[in-house]
């Protein structure tokens, strides 16, 4: 059983660099920022709920996060293990999920907030898949269109310039104090999110004692 975080500010990558780590391991992907896409897509009632809150790039309320992280978890369908990415992302989160879940690591993804802006000003996600292209550094093979599955490419609506200084403010408050709480129980492993995905995934593996990623 291997249970991992993934930490980072906003496009270093983490949604990518989780899902890598799942893919050849059999771990879970718990995205807790996906899961509110598809409540939004969707139209439950959570997802009328956190659609203004995300869309301007403010945090869902705890008690909804943390409801929704348990719910998840609860499920059980993790045999060998999970990697949750996007949570905790403040000190009352952290607190929450270490009093109930134990971690191997916690991964960290470094990136400069210049490269935030950067690479999200290029982003753009597959509305049928949720896959996320960068123009920029990973450019679809047909313009407009997921690689994975034909999709059409759109930017997210917590892109905009206004939400990613609210999200990017949001990540420094929080993240001195969750890291704090981290590294006194669990392993942080800091790697460098500048790379491309598969020299960070490589760095990551490397880390964690992990066998080398396969496509
Ligand atoms: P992400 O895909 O991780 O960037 O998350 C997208 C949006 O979902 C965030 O901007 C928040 O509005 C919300 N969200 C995701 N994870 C959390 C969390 N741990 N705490 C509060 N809000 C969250």
């Amino acid at each position: 059983m291997r249970k991992y975080v993934v930490m980072g500010p906003p496009g270093s990558g983490k949604g990518t660099q989780a899902r890598m780590l799942c893919h050849d391991l059999g771990l879970a992907h718990i995205s807790v920022g996906a899961i509110f896409r598809w409540h939004v897509a969707n139209h439950t009632r959570l997802g009328a709920r956190v659609r203004r809150v995300m869309a301007e790039g403010r945090l869902v309320d705890d008690e909804t996060v943390n409801r929704v992280v348990r719910e998840r978890l609860d499920l059980h369908d993790w045999n060998h293990g999970f990697v949750i990415d996007g949570f905790p992302r403040n000190r009352a989160q952290a607190e929450f999920f270490l009093e109930r879940y134990d971690v191997d690591a916690v991964v960290l993804l470094e990136l400069p907030d210049e490269e935030v802006r950067r690479r999200v000003r290029a982003r753009r996600r597959c509305a049928r898949c949720g896959r996320d292209h960068n123009l920029v550094t990973r450019p679809p093979r047909a313009p407009g269109r997921c690689d994975a599955c034909g999709g059409e490419l759109v930017v997210r609506e917590d892109d905009t310039p206004e939400a990613v200084e609210a999200r990017l403010r949001d990540h420094h408050a929080a993240f001195g104090p969750v890291l704090e709480l981290f590294r006194g129980k669990e392993r942080v492993l800091e790697v460098d999110g500048r790379p491309d995905p598969a020299t960070v995934q490589h760095g990551i593996r490397d880390g964690l004692g992990l066998p080398p990623y396969r496509d």
